[in-house]
């Protein structure tokens, strides 16, 4: 993890699933702080925009040294810089990284980073989405949670994840638990039916309308992709 504050880390991936993981080392993350590559004697790591315009811009030559200390070139692992401009983060990304063998991710502050040393490194740019956060840490921590749930051993039941929103191409099903009642709303009768086919039938139904009413996108894909299965 390449960040300006590496105290940011392991933050809320030191709790919970991500925390006992890391405890069991079933995953690692090594911090490395881009200040410590700062060459002049005022330690900074950015500077004025070229063409002028608010805000300050990381300079190419300290990322790349930083970069450059922990990615030599037959290093496979892919190098990711978080960046709103980036092809939007997916569970098949997600899916893919928790398979290979580990990824740098860099992450920006101020109105991001010259635009050389993107070019120049071949820094794969990922975003969390469509909206503006002040730096790339907390996007770099989403991306690691929802790497590190899919690493073997780290969640409890293996099954929990296959059947979630993403994994079949379309929203999750409403959940319920105790009590039956709440509010005077009552869990739907089917899934205390017993009858496991017909369950599992209301629940695809329930996936696809609500994938259908709130993600067009995601419901053309699925249907796309169902009408190839055929
Ligand atoms: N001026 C830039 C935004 C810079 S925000 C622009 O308009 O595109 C500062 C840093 O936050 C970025 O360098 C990036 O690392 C991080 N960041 C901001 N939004 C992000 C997003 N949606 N996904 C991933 N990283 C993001």
């Amino acid at each position: 993890m390449l960040t300006l504050f590496p105290e940011m880390f392991p933050g809320p991936l030191g709790f919970s699933l991500a925390g006992r993981a890391l405890e069991e080392e079933r995953w690692a993350l090594e911090t490395v702080d881009i200040r410590g590559f700062a060459r002049d004697k005022h330690r900074s790591v950015d500077d004025t925009p070229a063409g002028g315009g608010a805000g300050m811009v990381m300079r190419a030559d300290v990322l790349a040294a930083a970069i450059d200390a922990v990615h030599g070139p037959s290093d496979e692992r892919p190098l990711i810089y978080l960046s709103p401009r980036g092809k939007p983060l997916d569970q098949a990304r997600v899916r893919s990284l928790a398979e290979g063998s580990g990824a740098v991710l860099l992450c920006g502050r101020f109105e991001g980073i010259d635009q050389r040393v993107i070019e120049a490194r071949g820094l794969e740019e990922v975003s969390l989405g469509d909206f503006v956060l002040s730096g790339g840490e907390p996007a770099a921590l989403a991306l690691l949670d929802a790497v590190i749930r899919l690493l073997p051993g780290v969640m409890g039941k293996e099954a929990s994840g296959e059947e979630e929103s993403f994994e079949t191409g379309l929203l999750e099903y409403p959940h319920y638990t105790r009590p039956p009642v709440f509010e005077g709303r009552e869990i739907p009768e089917i899934l205390t039916s017993g009858h496991h086919g017909r369950i599992a039938e209301w629940r695809r139904q329930e996936a696809e309308k609500l994938t259908r009413e709130r993600r067009p996108d995601l419901w053309e894909k699925y249907l796309k992709a169902s009408r190839h299965r055929d």
